[in-house]
Parts: C-alpha cells; structure tokens; sequence
C-alpha cells in the first residue's frame, strides 16, 4: 500500500518536475517517421512515457560515444511506443541501455547440436540480453529516424525481444494478455514463419525481410518492426499475425495510418 502509493508520487513528481522539454520533443515527433500517424492525445501519452523511461533507464555511450539528451529521447521514446497501452512496468526487469557509436562486433562460443563448440563473430545494430541491457548502435538508430525504411528500426527489434523475454526466454512468444488464446498465436506465428522459410528457401521475397526466418524469437522481433513501421505490408503478408499484434500491443497501426492519410 505505502510502496504503491510512494511509486505514484514519484511518478507524478517525475512528470511535474522533469518532462521531455517542449521543443526536443517537438522536433522528435515532426522529424521522425514513426510516429507521425499518432493522435495528439497518444502523443502526450508517449511524452510521459518517455520522461519516466529516462528516469529510471540508465544510458550509457562506449567507444567514446556520449549519449546526449536528444540521443536518449529518440531510443526512449521509439522503446516506449511498443508499450503504449501497456505501460512501463513491462520494462522493469532490467535498467541499462548501452550505445555504441555503430554496429559492433561480438564474439561468442556456440554449441550445436552434436555437442560440437565453435567460436562465432558477428556485427550486429543491436543485442538484447534477458534481465539486462539493450545494446545498440547509434549509427543505426540515427538512419531509422533519418531515412526511415519500412520494416525496419533497430529499437523496435531488441525492446520487442525485451517483451519477449520476460517470460525468462526469448522464443518469440512474450506472456500473452489473460483474453488472448495461446493456440491462435502459436497457430498464427508458426504458419507464417514456415511459409516465410519456404519462401526463403526457395528465393521469393515476400515483401517481409527475411531475417524474419532465422527463429521463431527474430520473426516476432522483425512482424514487430513492420507492425510498427509498415503495418499494411504485414497485414497484407501476414494478416494472422497482424491480429494477433493488435492483441498483444492494444494498438492498431493499420488503422491509425489510414486516417491520417
Ligand atoms: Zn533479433
């Protein structure tokens, strides 16, 4: 009882005494492609969101990299479209976010499954870890919101791994709402990733990037970067699992793009 009522002074003093200042949020909101077909109230909504992101986040540059205010903002505020209508207590697991100044190189032992351990290199935009950080490289984040390309935004990708994970596993189902039906998103996602593969295997290109096809946990990640960014391609592709976003995320950017259009 006293917790609860303490976290919500804290909240409302965060909102009173610290907001996203006018003019950076401003000129987030007209510059970036993102969130352009958001209602004014949705907007004001996101802006508390993101001032309490920022508060309870910890943001921190490596290589050399200092993370200003606006660097912060564009990550908080893209980070909390995804929880919207769902509310910041589903980031509360974790606290760092970590920015290189681009894409960077990770080394790692993988065991197959025959037991044999190789050592792998990849360069990644992003990574997310479960209960800690998400790492990502602002020279990715700064092209999303400069020269948005549809299907793609590297902060969608890794916070929606973070939803995924909060079940302890990224597997490309996060916990569902009480009045969803597992079934159906099982059915839904299980049938689009496989008719991705095929599609991948046999060269088509679908329209949906095919990184989509490399796990069950990469496709939620990327139907989120359409679902968010071009939400007509995914439902046009895959319209199962567009339902099933709108579900998961009490959001309906479909909609939301034709009537501003
Ligand atoms: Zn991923």
């Amino acid at each position: 009882m006293t917790m609860k009522w303490f976290a919500h002074k804290r909240i409302r003093h965060t909102l009173r005494y610290h907001p996203v200042p006018r003019d950076a949020w401003n000129r987030l909101m007209r510059e970036a492609a993102i969130f352009r077909a958001l209602s004014a109230v949705e907007r004001a909504h996101l802006r508390e969101l993101s001032a309490l992101f920022l508060r309870r986040k910890e943001f921190s540059g490596v290589r050399g990299l200092t993370v200003s205010a606006e660097m912060a903002l564009a990550v908080a505020a893209q980070a909390c479209l995804l929880i919207l209508q769902l509310g910041l207590d589903c980031y509360d697991d974790w606290v760092g976010v970590v920015i290189y100044p681009g894409a960077f190189r990770v080394v790692r032992d993988s065991t197959d499954t025959i037991g044999l351990v190789s050592r792998q290199e990849s360069i990644l935009s992003g990574e997310s870890w479960s209960r800690g950080p998400v790492i990502l490289s602002w020279d990715d984040v700064a092209r999303d919101l400069a020269a948005p390309e549809p299907g793609f935004n590297v902060v969608v990708h890794e916070f929606a791994h973070k939803l995924d994970m909060r079940d302890g596993s990224a597997n490309g189902m996060p916990p569902l709402h009480p009045d969803m039906a597992r079934q159906q998103w099982t059915e839904a996602f299980s049938d689009a990733f496989n008719r991705l593969q095929r599609q991948q295997e046999q060269q088509l290109y679908s329209g949906i990037d095919a990184y989509g096809a490399t796990a069950p946990e990469e496709f939620f990640a990327v139907a989120s970067e359409y679902f968010f960014t071009a939400p007509h391609t995914l439902h046009q592709q895959f319209p199962a699992v567009y339902e099933q976003l709108v579900l998961f995320y009490r959001q309906d950017p479909a909609s939301r793009q034709k009537m501003t259009s």
